[in-house]
């Protein structure tokens, strides 16, 4: 089973234990110059073959974590309607797969692709969900609010992802007129993202500071469903990493000190008598695949610690045993070796 970023074909990254990212096309209706793919965007040399399909199809039937396919590029929209119908209908038809994704610039640059054609054939192979992206209002055509309506009315939830960058949208008025202009049109801001590490893109990134500072001037100040989340991708294929501002400010074992958006500083006393559901009754509904562990493995009491690579190497210096032998897991203390832990 796939560990980390699994590649079996090209065109594919299956990185999270339950979703997984198809590219089905390099081709776009724009090109954005920070776009993160930008090395493989726009090169129809590189563009996705049918072989690639199929073998994609073979390793979803027998991959039944997967519930989630996200089909990004390029943009799936500029397809042809009828290839992306077939490929629509070939992922509807394995079970395990509960919802499919579109990630598309289309209705932003070419919302006259947008016809209630394509978007009746979309609608039949519900759920489908679709993020477009949009960076600033002046996106927000009346072009683009059309196209998003006839998606919206055909029961397709519309989010969006946007880039921070300089010099365009970094600045809380600017973002608070785009979000609050997004769900006048009913799209929800999903996710702003920090500006990747692209090849001569280097001016459009801002510091990560700019980020949380935005997410300062949004949460609380408009409404909730305005407000997106501030991601970091991580470089080195770390993936998606949220932040936000601290609005907890400190805690003890019975209370915790939080502050609102207007700097107001309150506690919330700790329940005393906490009963948590019972957790035995869900041991056995562990889910078995990697990348269920981490700091969640942690707090389930899985394993007791995480360790870079070579840590163990590193720090065996020939010295005596002086921890317990067991191998990250958990063991109350004087069960078992006889040794103290220090
Ligand atoms: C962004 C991304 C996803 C989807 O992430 P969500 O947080 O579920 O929207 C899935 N796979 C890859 C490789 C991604 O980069």
């Amino acid at each position: 089973m796939p560990k980390t970023a699994t590649l079996p074909c090209r065109g594919w990254v299956h990185r999270y234990p339950d979703r997984v990212l198809m590219l089905v096309t390099t081709q776009c209706a724009s090109y954005c110059r920070y776009c993160t793919r930008s090395r493989i965007v726009g090169d129809p040399g590189q563009t996705f073959k049918r072989e690639e399909f199929e073998m994609q199809i073979e390793y979803l039937k027998r991959t039944p974590q997967v519930r989630d396919v996200l089909l990004s590029g390029g943009d799936p929209l500029v397809l042809a309607p009828k290839i992306l119908e077939e490929l629509l209908s070939r992922l509807r038809e394995i079970p395990h797969i509960e919802i499919i994704r579109i990630g598309s610039r289309v209705p932003v640059f070419m919302p006259m692709r947008v016809t209630q054609e394509l978007v009746d054939m979309l609608a039949k192979y519900h759920p489908l969900w679709m993020n477009i992206h949009v960076n600033h209002s002046n996106e927000i055509t009346k072009e683009l609010a059309e196209a998003c309506d006839r998606l919206t009315r055909a029961g397709i939830p519309l989010g969006n992802q946007s880039v921070l960058l300089a010099g365009v949208n970094d600045n809380v008025h600017i973002q608070r007129q785009l979000v609050q202009d997004l769900v006048r049109i009913r799209v929800r801001p999903y996710y702003l993202y920090q500006c990747d590490l692209v090849e001569g893109a280097g001016h459009f990134r801002t510091p990560v500071a700019k980020g949380i500072e935005i997410m300062e001037g949004l949460r609380g100040h408009t409404s909730g469903y305005a407000v997106p989340q501030f991601i970091v991708d991580a470089p080195g294929g770390g993936g998606k990493i949220p932040l936000m501002p601290n609005y907890l400010l400190s805690m003890s074992d019975h209370k915790v000190i939080l502050r609102n958006y207007e700097g107001y500083i309150t506690t919330y006393e700790e329940p005393t008598d906490y009963i948590p559901s019972d957790a035995a009754k869900f041991k056995g509904l562990k889910r078995p695949e990697p990348g269920q562990t981490g700091l969640t493995g942690l707090l389930d009491g899985d394993q007791m610690f995480i360790k870079p690579e070579g840590f163990d190497e590193l720090h065996n210096r020939g010295g005596i045993q002086h921890r317990l032998k067991d191998e990250n897991k958990w063991k109350p203390l004087g069960i078992g070796s006889g040794e103290s832990s220090d």
